[in-house]
């Protein structure tokens, strides 16, 4: 259950880079905001923090349109686009928007692959899409207010927004292993295996299903064929695995389910800590519908998870497993109904449907096993 020791030494590195990074942006908006100050007073420093903000947004604005149109430039198709919780996502050939989140992004831009086969599918410009389109925007900031930095304001303006950007850039283009593996991370290991570029295809193919309303057992049971678990060494190919487990909970094979989960601890799997968290809920779920409640008890109230549960409120996976706990572990029916009542919630806004249709079912089964006890 344990990340591996590559693992966290690279999440250790990848916060050094993020801190120095993020102490090399405040010196920089730091001397921009105060060269700005010393010529006007100190009332544009809340502008100049609210411009620092709106900046950030319009980099993940900026970083989601790269991929989306490196992406269109390789021969990918459009299926969604996410800045914080909000998605834009193609269905029936119209965009709606949706609400989804995940922790650790602040933005996705979800791609079908291109018509070829997975060895021949090109990744690179996608994967760099992103980060170029903030280092492209931020260099001619930089310059233009080098250009005026006789004019403090503006000096200041550009400055901040172009600092953001190469924060931006940095890190997402150098390989870094955060919650989830970032663009430079992917790119690296699609580079170095194989398997991973075949993941990543499975991956988009299996996404695009989904927001055309497929659900995974609908979905080409080849596509879930995934390589030996001892031969997985990145958390790209490690991902293909959740697909598969997720498909078997979507087919209602729990006990298949919990069995892989148990393979996955076994041979110490790389997954992304957000995927090792979800899997984590999974386990928890058969061991409830199982009777097994106090190994759910044990997994679910362990302190990391806990707090990751805490850190998604609004994920359909998340309140069925703690709507599952409250109901078959705590025997506490208020609080299960105030799970219940958020996913309802939920329903309209969920950005693929068929995905919803698989979690109603699964309730159904929490509450065949609450009838039962
Ligand atoms: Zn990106």
């Amino acid at each position: 259950m344990k990340p591996t020791s590559s693992q966290k030494n690279s999440r250790i590195l990848s916060r050094i880079i993020i801190y120095l990074m993020a102490i090399l942006i405040g010196i920089v908006l730091g001397l921009g905001i105060s060269f700005a100050r010393s010529s006007y007073g100190p009332l544009p420093l809340l502008l100049f923090l609210l411009w620092a903000y709106c900046s950030m947004l319009l980099h993940i604005l900026l970083h989601e349109t790269g991929h989306l149109l490196c992406g269109l430039l390789t021969g990918y198709r459009f299926v969604s686009f996410r800045v914080f919780s909000w998605v834009w996502i193609k269905k029936d050939g119209r965009i709606r928007c949706r609400r989804h989140s995940l922790p650790g992004t602040a933005g996705q831009c979800l791609m079908g692959p291109p018509d070829l086969p997975p060895d021949k599918m090109p990744y690179v410009l996608y994967h760099l899409g992103g980060g170029l389109a903030n280092l492209l925007i931020s260099v001619p900031a930089i310059v233009l207010a080098v250009l005026f930095r006789e004019i403090p304001f503006v000096f200041a303006l550009l400055m901040i927004f172009g600092a953001m950007g190469i924060l931006f850039a940095i890190t997402n283009l150098v390989p870094l292993n955060g919650k989830v593996a970032n663009d430079g991370m992917n790119l690296w290991m699609m580079r170095k295996h194989e398997s991973s570029r075949r993941a990543l295809w499975v991956q988009l193919k299996v996404n695009e299903q989904l927001a055309h309303g497929l659900r995974l057992r609908d979905m080409d049971a080849e596509w879930f064929h995934y390589p030996p678990l001892e031969t997985i060494s990145d958390s790209i190919t490690a991902f293909w695995v959740v697909c598969a487990e997720s498909r078997f909970m979507d087919e209602h094979r729990f006990a298949e389910a919990e069995a892989l989960i148990e393979m996955l601890w076994d041979k110490n799997i790389p997954l992304s800590e957000v995927h090792r968290r979800l899997i984590l809920c999974d386990q928890a779920f058969c061991a409830l519908l199982a009777g097994r409640t106090e190994q759910a008890a044990e997994i679910l109230q362990e302190r990391k998870q806990q707090k990751f549960l805490l850190s998604m409120p609004n994920f359909p996976m998340v309140l069925r497993t703690q709507y599952a706990f409250a109901l078959l572990a705590e025997n506490d029916s208020e609080r299960a109904q105030k799970f219940r009542e958020k996913l309802d919630l939920l329903r309209d806004k969920a950005p693929n449907q068929g995905d919803w249709e698989s979690e109603r079912e699964l309730l159904q089964f929490v509450e065949e096993a609450a009838e039962i006890k």
